[in-house]
């Protein structure tokens, strides 16, 4: 039999550099033919070959109802016929905004973008407009986008500036970026210490979902929010992948339950607020946003900003996901899935543990969750490989890198978690 797989990642290959548009499709990390997909229904999609596969990735997040949802199937058909896009405001960008602010209490308003990078690139020149600081603190393993002053990894030593991780970013342009250790309460004392005063922003993923599935621990959470509030540098929550995704109201809700009071300054959002049409936003309180163009001196435009369609399908999806017992039916799913997994690799002798909120999940070869991404990355790399691929032999999709989180959606059944489960059973003999 051909494999069209290979065919179309062959013919990708002499057109597009690695035959993908964007690194994580290539299977570079895991080796192999990356899948090309022809069609997706709920759970599942079919490759290139006519191979069905569990879809544990969702798009990397957006489809949270599975693919094809008829309410968001309807919406979207409907919105094409009235035109795909003017260059002029329309109702359903008024709708959506109105959604997401009644969602998310820390936000008064919101400006719609098309994609994670934009929203998070946007927001970080919002936060230095706004505040007339430089300076800006992320941690490692973290990703907000592709924006060049984001692309930095930590530089030697404690609360020096990072260095580039991509090459076209000179060193000037991540000269006010701090790269600081995820859940380490000593390095953010540190370097708040030391610049405070300049600290525009500091964005965090609160649940990071770029290095597997890590979550802020509270004690961290809580001195990030003390040192920004005493400093006067906006604490930005990038919600691109969590946001509609661990709860209704976004890993800040959860992070509410936990620390009284708790709020960040500014909201970073994408992924499921399109429903998997390009749509991403960015949201704060009514004083900082009103900084930004045409009120404000901080510019920001996008022709396909608030595209018709892209709200149309947000919007439906925002409905579905908000009817009584969504997020919990969703996070019991998500729930049996990791706990099936450890305990088929637990009666295996194989080292394994996991975590999830709402729809999102990590799993590691290791016996305790790790806190930080240098952990995340001492992950034996061929063992991942031998399960990612052993899974994938069996029919189940997920991640192709031991470094990115896993989507389970509302079309996910009790029957595909148990043959999941089934097939990492068989995998993990092997391990
Ligand atoms: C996916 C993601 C982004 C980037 O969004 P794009 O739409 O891919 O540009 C930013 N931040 C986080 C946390 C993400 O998961």
């Amino acid at each position: 039999m051909t494999d069209r797989n290979q065919e179309l990642f062959d013919r990708a290959k002499a057109l597009i550099p690695g035959g993908v548009n964007s690194p994580v499709r290539a299977f570079k990390a895991v080796g192999g033919t990356p899948r090309f997909v022809q069609r997706a229904q709920g759970a599942y999609f079919w490759d290139a070959n006519g191979q069905k596969y569990i879809d544990y990735i969702g798009s990397w997040g957006p489809m949270i109802l599975g693919h094809g949802h008829p309410a968001v199937l309807e919406a979207v058909q409907k919105a094409a016929l009235e035109g795909f896009s003017f260059g002029a405001p329309t109702e359903r960008e008024v709708e959506l905004a109105e959604e997401i602010i009644k969602l998310v209490p820390s936000i008064d308003m919101v400006r719609l973008v098309s994609s994670g990078t934009e929203a998070g690139m946007s927001a970080i020149r919002l936060a230095r407009g706004a505040t007339g600081r430089k300076k800006i603190i992320k941690f490692e393993g973290c990703y907000h986008g592709h924006a060049d002053a984001l692309l930095v990894k930590a530089g030697s030593g404690l609360a020096t500036f990072g260095a580039a991780t991509s090459a076209g970013v000179p060193p000037e342009v991540v000269q006010h970026t701090l790269v600081l250790e995820y859940n380490n309460v000593e390095q953010i004392e540190a370097a708040f210490a030391e610049h405070g005063a300049d600290v525009a922003c500091l964005i965090i993923e609160p649940i990071a979902g770029n290095m597997n599935f890590v979550r802020a621990s509270v004690p961290f959470m809580k001195r990030c929010r003390e040192l920004c509030t005493e400093h006067g540098a906006l604490f930005a929550f990038d919600e691109v992948m969590t946001g509609f995704r661990v709860a209704l109201g976004c890993a800040q809700s959860v992070y509410a339950k936990l620390i009284p009071g708790f709020e960040p300054d500014m909201t970073i959002m994408g992924k499921v607020i399109g429903g998997g049409m390009p749509l991403a936003a960015f949201g704060a309180k009514r004083a900082v946003m009103e900084q930004l163009a045409p009120l404000g001196a901080v510019y920001q435009a996008g022709t396909l900003s608030g595209n018709p369609i892209a709200t149309a399908c947000g919007l439906a999806t925002l409905k579905e996901i908000q009817k009584p017992g969504f997020f919990e039916a969703l996070s019991a799913t998500t729930r049996s899935l990791v706990d099936g997994l450890t305990a088929a690799a637990k009666a295996e002798g194989v080292p394994f543990c996991g975590d999830s909120q709402g729809g999102m999940f990590g799993v590691f070869l290791f016996d305790e969750l790790p806190q930080n991404y240098a952990k995340v990355m001492t992950t034996e790399n061929a063992r991942f490989n031998k399960l990612f691929h052993g899974l994938l032999d069996r029919g189940v999709y997920i991640a192709p890198a031991l470094y990115e989180a896993g989507f389970v959606s509302s079309a996910h059944t009790a029957q595909d978690i148990a043959d999941t489960v089934a097939a990492a059973k068989e995998v993990f003999k092997t391990l």
